[in-house]
């Protein structure tokens, strides 16, 4: 078993559609996929087609922007019902402020004289239902010439320190874990100790009391130490352990399909975590019962 639980298509960032992506995903020889676009499911359907063509055991999921004391984190959510109310809203609140973020980023990509980007042309690089990022910029900004590659763009003008970051609304962690639970999802934090951003012993432990079931260990942007010691706060506080590869095809290098894989036994209890969350999520999702006639 080949189980590979963190992945994107082009509905977030990603340059694979969903088709793509499964079909990238059996070449690999994995015999679990998860799909986690930024802030939508809107690649689920298409997905689950192509897995099913495939034979491929597809894993509903998601990847939420949140904030960790004021810090960028991302939270994976598995098997949420993606019609749940307020996981709806907080996506799209999440969504319109992404939005929001584009125009202001291209204002000092001219103010700064670094490019003058049409919002058209950058719209134009998400597909359609898919949530819009600093990616598409950078892609743009790739197009121009104006930098290497889309890395390049991040180090120079995006990332966080750059001339051209600006920041936007995302869920306090504490409230999206709460969010995706009602939605009968399960959350696993994502590589929460990657290049931005250092979720702390003591944060993991209060976001396993607020019901956090997993965190991503094995992920690219974990060196040998941090995996180490993630495993050993995992094991002392009952998560579940992971392991992933964030691919994004051709738009993030060195994140090839099954690079990081999770532990079969590992799979098994969060598709145990999965199973509890089932009953709750497939009321949302049948129809009410009605009258006989
Ligand atoms: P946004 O969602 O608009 O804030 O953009 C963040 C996304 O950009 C992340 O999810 C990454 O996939 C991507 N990203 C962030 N930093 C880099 C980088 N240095 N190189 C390439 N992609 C990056
Ligand atoms: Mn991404
Ligand atoms: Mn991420
Ligand atoms: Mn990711």
């Amino acid at each position: 078993m080949r189980i590979d639980l963190h992945t994107h298509s082009n509905r977030s960032d990603g340059s694979d559609t969903p088709t793509e992506l499964v079909r990238a995903a059996a070449a690999a020889r994995l015999t679990v996929l998860g799909l986690t676009d930024h802030d939508t499911t809107v690649g689920w359907a298409e997905a689950a087609d192509e897995a099913e063509r495939s034979g491929i055991a597809l894993v509903r999921g998601i990847e939420i922007s949140t904030r960790n004391e004021g810090v960028g984190t991302h939270l994976l959510g598995y098997g949420v019902d993606p019609d749940d109310a307020a996981l709806v809203a907080m996506l799209q609140r999440s969504i319109a402020s992404r939005e929001e973020r584009i125009p202001k980023i291209l204002d000092l990509l001219r103010a700064h004289e670094i490019a003058d980007l049409e919002l058209g042309e950058v719209a134009a690089k998400v597909t359609d239902g898919g949530t819009i990022g600093r990616p598409h910029v950078a892609q743009v900004l790739v197009d121009r010439q104006t930098c290497d590659d889309v890395p390049d763009a991040f180090r120079r003008f995006l990332g966080n320190d750059g001339p051209a970051y600006v920041a936007r609304w995302t869920p306090e962690i504490e409230d999206a874990i709460a969010v995706v639970l009602a939605a009968g999802g399960v959350p696993v934090l994502a590589h929460p100790r990657g290049r931005r951003g250092h979720v702390s012993d003591e944060r993991l432990e209060r976001l396993a009391e607020l019901g956090l079931v997993g965190v991503e260990v094995d992920h690219q942007e974990h060196g040998d130490d941090v995996r180490r010691g993630l495993r050993g706060i995992a094991q002392d506080l009952d998560l579940v352990i992971t392991g992933s590869s964030d691919y994004h095809g051709e738009h993030k290098n060195g994140h090839e399909l099954g690079c990081n894989t999770t532990d079969p036994g590992q799979f098994e209890r969060l598709q145990a975590s999965m199973r509890l969350q089932h009953p709750r999520a497939r009321v949302h999702s049948t129809n009410p019962p009605h009258e006989e006639q």
